[in-house]
């Protein structure tokens, strides 16, 4: 039989491991132990080096062909939708894996650091407060946060308000559906502290939501808006 103490070390060791289990990050790509998004997952996915320019449809209805310009002049995305990005943005969303955001914060900064963007302000898109009240943050206000810390840049997360709820995307229609229903969704709430924002989100699909956004900022004050998101679902 064992003695007391041996046992005592070995439920110790026991329970080291489960903490270890329970608190040693995991890659969400390849559940390899020590990050929670490894280098090598996060090296297969593409990075995008061009920027994208919001287009959109022509409106319905009695606006037929009538377009509002766009607010947001430029967006730029890290990375394509793909692999380890696409299952880091379900979990930083979805799973509440919030320490994900410092690891694609970081790669969001980088990637606008090697752009030269300029900047006075950093601006999450906002959630609804009903969404923002289920999730208990925003993720994209998580990114902006880092991307803040590493480029030096004030994060001002109440310039805008979401005042209409979205719909989930998988719900949704097409693009043209996509650009109406986020139309109205923000409105202005105070002047951003700067005139030349970046208005950071964790994926732009249309621009729809970006642009919108950019609307209820401008007419807060703002002068020039681009976005900068983790990814690009194309
Ligand atoms: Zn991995």
């Amino acid at each position: 039989m064992r003695s007391v103490p041996a046992l005592r070390a070995s439920l110790r060791r026991l329970a080291a491991r489960a903490l270890d289990f329970l608190f040693t990050p995991r890659c969400v790509g390849c559940d390899r132990e020590g990050a929670y998004l490894c280098e090598p997952c996060l090296d297969d996915v593409p990075r995008l080096a061009k920027p994208y320019r919001p287009g959109g449809q022509p409106r319905s209805g009695d606006e037929a062909g009538i377009e509002r310009p766009r607010a947001v002049s430029m967006v730029y995305s890290t990375f394509a939708m793909e692999g380890a990005v696409r299952q880091a943005v379900h979990d930083l969303k979805y799973r509440g894996v919030r320490a994900l955001a410092q690891q694609l914060g970081a790669a969001m900064a980088e990637h606008a650091q090697r752009l030269g963007i300029q900047a006075d302000v950093l601006v999450p898109v906002p959630l609804h407060r009903t969404r923002l009240r289920e999730r208990g943050y925003n993720q994209a206000a998580l990114l902006a946060e880092e991307v803040g810390r590493r480029l030096g840049l004030p994060v001002e997360s109440n310039a805008v308000a979401r005042v209409r709820p979205g719909q989930p995307q998988a719900v949704s229609g097409g693009a043209a559906q996509r650009w109406e229903e986020v139309r109205d969704a923000f409105q202005a709430q105070r002047p951003p502290p700067g005139r030349r924002v970046l208005l950071i989100d964790d994926v732009c699909t249309t621009g729809a939501t970006l642009d919108a956004c950019a609307h209820a900022l401008k007419a807060a004050g703002a002068e020039h808006v681009v976005g900068l998101t983790l990814a690009r679902q194309q």
